[in-house]
């Protein structure tokens, strides 16, 4: 097979398989096709995995932080040389364009290693002056953190969550979707290039009852999960069962705003970004697009003439722009919302159905779509399809836009198109949601904190902001006197 790896899991710094595990492929999305193998992990190697990490956390914890940021440079240096290699593995497992990945999967997993990397020998704690004695803090792992990823962004979400968990002396076990199980494998070779001792990146592979062994098992402290809302709660409740930590990074139907006054150019490139990027497969994307009544003519008329150009065809080709979905499933999903939005009423501007791809007839292809004239009530306008599915609906009013927008159980991301600057920060104040932007959409550097409010999740990643959540204080009350007591 085109991909097949050298063993299912990547345990204590050598891959492992586990031949009684259950079997899954990986399917290249743009022809059907298996392009790799695994087995699903079984008890023993998960069991396996959490010993070895336990083990490797010792060591990790007692190497000075400011080797850790050495290790964690090197490995995004071996990312960057590999990028291309690595970008049409995630290519193939995800079916997103080669245009995407060679720029957005791999290279951003490298930006994340390289800044936390970067942040290592500055994690310091605090002197807390007690008038004679004195308090200090120090910044302390919490041990084995689990990591549970989406498929969307494979070896970008790996990074996101080892990075930060890897620079605070924590040792961490990998469960990537059972949808692209691939590229977090090359990940954990290239760490252990690097440097890092063996056991303190590990990967599992596996469906949703391998991560809830992982979470249930008594030596992890904390869990990570990136995926949609309802995995999410399971998630929560297993580590409330359990008084385990948590970052949950959820899913979303995030509102973007656009004014009259705003550039409309500027504003449907962001659309576009917003919706059809990686197919639509983007937690943060701006669903939601609410445009003034003044411009949505000439928005939509644009968002037509524009969305008509993107190339849809075979994503290792670099001219592509639009990629299949990432399995049969979501394609079925979102033909099917396409088929709820026409029966709701939503005026359909362009796409609405499955694309024929002549060279890929087995493909799981469809066209970008934008429906207008959607009202808030109706399922496309309120459920997350997670394709490249635009709904536009019409404002005329500032508060009432506001309102509509933060009207949604979701609160992962939101965006504003005005040239008013006071308007651009009264409205982001107001907005539920905990990543915004101001005249761009769905840029996330790892230098800014990421994640949501609501249901769209619960903790932050990138930033400083990780570093809380993937460490502990220990106060430490330090006597300079004598001690008194009553007796
Ligand atoms: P999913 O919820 O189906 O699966 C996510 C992961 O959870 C997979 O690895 C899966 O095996 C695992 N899982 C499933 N049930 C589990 C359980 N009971 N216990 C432990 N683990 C379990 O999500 P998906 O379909 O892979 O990804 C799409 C979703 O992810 C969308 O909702 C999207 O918005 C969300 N997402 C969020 C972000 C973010 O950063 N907020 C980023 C990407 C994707």
């Amino acid at each position: 097979m085109r991909a097949q790896p050298k063993a299912s899991h990547y345990i204590g710094g050598r891959y492992v398989e586990s031949p009684e595990g259950h079997p899954f492929p990986s399917i290249y999305p743009a022809t059907g096709e298996a392009i790799a193998s695994l087995n699903s992990a079984d008890e023993k190697t998960v069991e396996a995995a959490v010993a070895a990490a336990v083990e490797g956390q010792k060591i990790w914890a007692a190497t000075p932080p400011a080797e850790r940021g050495r290790v964690l440079r090197k490995a995004a240096g071996i990312l960057r040389e590999r990028n291309r290699a690595l970008s049409e593995l995630e290519t193939l497992d995800t079916g997103k364009p080669l245009q995407e990945t060679l720029v957005a999967d791999a290279a951003s997993g490298a930006d994340c290693l390289e800044y936390y990397g970067g942040l290592a020998a500055t994690l310091t704690g605090e002197h807390i002056d007690l008038g004679g004695s004195f308090a200090f803090t120090k910044r302390e792992p919490l041990g084995v953190c689990v990591g549970i990823g989406a498929w969307n962004y494979p070896i970008q979400i790996a990074c996101w969550k080892a990075a930060p968990a890897l620079v605070c002396g924590n040792a961490m076990v990998f469960k990537p979707s059972e949808v692209t199980p691939l590229s977090a494998l090359q990940f954990a070779e290239i760490l252990t290039e690097a440097g890092l001792p063996d056991g303190v990146f590990n990967v599992v592979q596996g469906f949703g009852e391998v991560g809830a062994q992982l979470i249930a098992h008594p030596q992890v402290a904390k869990v990570s999960l990136t995926g949609s809302v309802p995995t999410g709660a399971k998630v929560a409740s297993l580590a409330g069962e359990h008084l385990k930590k948590a970052t949950l990074e959820l899913g979303g139907k995030s509102p973007l705003i656009v004014f009259d006054d705003a550039d409309v150019d500027n504003a449907v490139s962001a659309a576009i970004n917003a919706n059809f990027y990686s197919t639509g497969q983007i937690c943060s994307n701006g669903t939601r697009v609410f445009v003034h009544t003044a411009i949505k003519e000439q928005f939509l008329d644009r968002l037509a003439e524009r969305t008509v150009n993107a190339v849809l065809g075979d994503p290792m080709d670099e001219a592509t722009s639009i990629g299949p979905l990432v399995s049969k499933p979501q394609l079925d999903k979102v033909l099917s919302y396409m088929e709820i939005g026409k029966k709701e009423g939503a005026r359909l501007v362009c796409g609405g159905g499955s694309a024929d791809v002549a060279a890929l007839p087995d493909g799981f292809f469809v066209q970008p779509t934008v429906f207008a004239d959607v009202k808030d009530g109706m399922r496309i306008a309120c459920e997350e399809i997670f394709g490249p599915v635009m709904c536009v609906l019409d404002f005329d009013d500032e508060d009432d836009v506001v309102a509509r927008a933060n009207d949604t159980v979701f609160g992962l991301a939101a965006g504003v198109f005005t040239k008013d600057i006071q308007r651009a920060h009264r409205v982001i104040d107001q907005l539920e949601a905990g990543t915004c932007w101001i005249n761009t959409y769905n840029l996330t550097p790892i230098e800014m904190p990421f994640g949501g409010y609501k249901k769209s999740g619960i903790g932050r990643e990138n930033g400083h902001a990780a570093i809380e959540y993937y460490s502990q204080i220990k106060s430490v009350y330090v006597e300079m006197g004598d001690v008194e007591a009553a007796f």
